[in-house]
């Protein structure tokens, strides 16, 4: 892993031949993570990054994602691989807005 990520960094893309090693080597959830990074979906707000799923979103630290097969299995989840791929790759969606503000405003005003 550390290896890979190091060439990812190296050439700053997605090469056909890194994509086809990720997948030889992640699998199912190497493929998840390079669908999420070209769909734009793995996005660095001010104060979190934020990987999009299929039915909700999962809010990422360096070693640490929210989902359940993080906190329940503690495997490193596709959304953890994304990152960082993404980080290594200089793919990450830059968001100008905190991921916070989002939350609160879906949850609607107090009191309203
Ligand atoms: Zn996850």
């Amino acid at each position: 892993m550390s290896d890979l990520l190091y060439r990812i960094k190296e050439k700053q893309d997605l090469t056909l031949s890194l994509r086809e090693e990720i997948v030889a080597t992640f699998g199912d959830r190497g493929k998840k993570a390079l669908a999420a990074i070209d769909a734009g979906k793995v996005k660095q707000y001010r104060d979190f990054l934020v990987v999009e799923g299929r039915t909700a979103e999962y809010v990422v630290d360096e070693d640490f994602c929210t989902c359940r097969d993080f906190l329940y299995r503690g495997t490193t989840c596709w959304h953890l691989l994304a990152v960082r791929i993404a980080m290594g790759a200089n793919l990450v969606k830059l968001v100008d807005g905190w991921y916070q503000d989002r939350w609160n405003i879906s949850r609607g005003e107090p009191g309203s």
